[in-house]
């Protein structure tokens, strides 16, 4: 008899980003991966948003350890957060381990980080794992096999099927395949891009869309893309080498990661002569310089977008040079990306955007290539991840016109549990909290709905302050009402609106000394409710009143 096992995931449905997923069996826990979000439109000044750990703290005891698909941050970005909580064992692909060491130090943290390979078998706890090659848009991705007395999940991890990756490893169809004949109890599956149809194409098509730009160009090129993108990079200095160009790095994500690239002997065949450092850039001829920017997503203070407003200490853009997005917006970015878009034309620079040239391709597998999962794997249930609602919906119709029963496929929420047993799987709803944690500053958790609700109106209308000092002997007002205003109306311009607004607080104040009110609750509400009505009567506008009362 299997032992009965939770599948608890913490983060990463119903959105793309901050995935996280708790495996609960025979009193041991182990966590698969811990990113984080980016802030959606409406939450004001929130820097990322991170899992909600209630699960985790409250059975912090049980959990054995954590392992890591891949580098990216929406798979390690809240590793920091957790583990200032529980410090737990890390086991990820040695990029990934590099880049999490990275984070950790930026935190003051220290962890046991592990770094697996492709093919390893390591334990952890009740917990049996191998790491499965895959292929993604960052080095060292991984797929995971975990056996335990409750069964065997594989995780993918995010991927696709390239034939002809950069670096010869091909995903491991063929051990999925043995696993699959032994028998899958679930597949959790990357379902990002299960709404395009075929096959997500090789890298190899960037690298032969780069090399055409090279072949016909004595411009000075400038590349945007993602600095975890080691491959890809690797290639832009193989062209740049063979066209006998120079390469400077700029953005501060980006000499990290080719430090860490070069640490780990992604870079072994690059001279480091045909590097030059971003400041001595200044002597070397148009047509014989690549520069390799991040800011591929219209990040404010990324060293492209600097380039793009003038303010870039080293590259000074000019007409004649040309710059290449190799890079696609993440869904929520287009607008920042084409208002960095447009500041490149009114320089006169010509734009290379992957919508009209492959020069980029996506990392997640298309919808022939999940089939082709689905079909090797044969898993007895399966939950959808790493999609928005729509992806999930889609990627459980896609299991289920291949044949798996509807009962046996499971679109779950953040905080649900599955939990299988020998006969059956079924979902405990809200099992534990599934929140999306803010991150504000330092401060984790304490921005919630209300100031949230008070920042979009303060963002929207504006704020009045109404400061009142009143005399505690007397009962009476001290001097003349404040009126202050951020936001709201331009005072100065707006004086006859103040002047009203100051008999409106007499008005108030003098209803309730009549009745002999002078507590500072029911004073504050009153003012409150009245100055609303006579602002909302005047401007139509809805600012923040904030009364402020002091005795003395
Ligand atoms: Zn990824
Ligand atoms: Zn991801």
């Amino acid at each position: 008899m299997k032992k009965e096992f939770k599948v608890i995931p913490l983060g990463g449905l119903k959105e793309i980003g901050k995935n996280c997923t708790a495996i609960d069996c025979d009193g041991e826990i182990l966590i698969i991966d811990c990113g984080f979000a980016f802030p959606e439109y409406e939450m004001f000044g929130i820097d990322i948003v991170i899992p909600d750990f209630t699960y985790l703290r409250d059975n912090m005891e049980r959990i054995k350890g954590m392992i890591i698909t891949h580098g990216h941050e929406d798979h390690i970005g809240s590793i920091p957060y957790l583990l200032q909580e529980v410090n737990i064992p890390i086991y990820g692909g040695a990029f990934t381990a590099g880049l999490i060491k990275n984070k950790l130090d930026e935190f003051d943290l220290y962890a046991d980080i592990n770094v697996v390979s492709a093919g390893d078998v390591f334990t952890i706890g009740n917990y049996t794992i191998e790491a499965i090659q895959t292929n993604h848009s960052i080095v060292d991705s991984l797929a995971y096999s975990i056996d335990f007395p409750g069964g065997r999940i594989i995780h993918t991890g995010d991927f696709k099927i390239d034939y002809s990756p950069l670096d010869g490893k091909v995903i491991d169809l063929n051990r999925l395949s043995q696993l699959g004949d032994e028998g899958v109890d679930l597949l959790i599956c990357d379902s990002t891009n299960v709404l395009r149809e075929g096959y997500t194409p090789s890298e190899a098509v960037v690298r032969k869309s780069i090399d055409e730009i090279f072949d016909n160009n004595d411009k000075r090129i400038i590349i945007a893309t993602f600095a975890s993108n080691v491959h890809r990079i690797k290639y832009i200095l193989e062209s740049s080498m063979k066209h006998h160009r120079k390469v400077a790095f700029t953005g501060r994500s980006m000499d990290k990661s080719m430090q860490l690239a070069r640490e780990l002997g992604y870079l072994l065949d690059i001279p480091e002569s045909i590097l030059v450092s971003i400041d001595k850039i200044k002597d070397i001829p148009d047509d014989k310089l690549t520069i390799i920017t991040t800011g591929s997503q219209g990040e404010p203070m990324s060293a492209l977008t600097r380039m793009a407003n003038d303010n870039h200490k080293d590259v000074k853009l000019k007409k004649g040079d040309m710059v290449v997005f190799s890079s696609s917006p993440i869904p929520g970015n287009e607008k920042v990306v084409t208002q960095v878009v447009n500041k490149l034309y009114e320089k006169r620079v010509e734009v290379v955007l992957a919508s009209a040239m492959d020069v980029h391709v996506s990392g997640h597998a298309a919808r022939e290539e999940l089939k082709i999962i689905h079909s090797l794997v044969r898993p007895k249930y399966f939950m959808p991840a790493h999609g928005e609602y729509r992806h999930l919906i889609e990627h459980a119709r896609l299991a289920n016109s291949l044949g798996m029963g509807k009962d046996k496929t499971f679109v779950m929420s953040n905080g649900d549990a599955l939990i299988v047993n020998d006969d059956q799987a079924k979902i405990a709803e809200n099992f534990t909290s599934g929140e999306d944690i803010m991150v504000d500053g330092y401060g984790v958790g304490d921005v919630g709905s209300i100031v949230l609700k008070d920042r979009k109106t303060l963002s929207q209308s504006g704020l009045m302050v109404i400061a009142i000092a009143i005399d505690q002997a007397t009962g009476s007002l001290m001097s003349e009402p404040q009126l202050i205003s951020r936001g709201f109306v331009y005072v100065q311009e707006n004086l006859d609106l103040i002047e009203e607004a100051k008999n409106v607080v007499y008005n108030s104040l003098g209803c309730c000394f009549e009745k002999e009110i002078y507590d500072e609750a029911t004073l504050v509400k009153t003012i409150k409710s009245d100055m609303k009505a006579y602002i909302y009567r005047e401007t139509k506008r809805n600012p923040v009143i904030l009364p402020m009362i002091l005795y003395v």
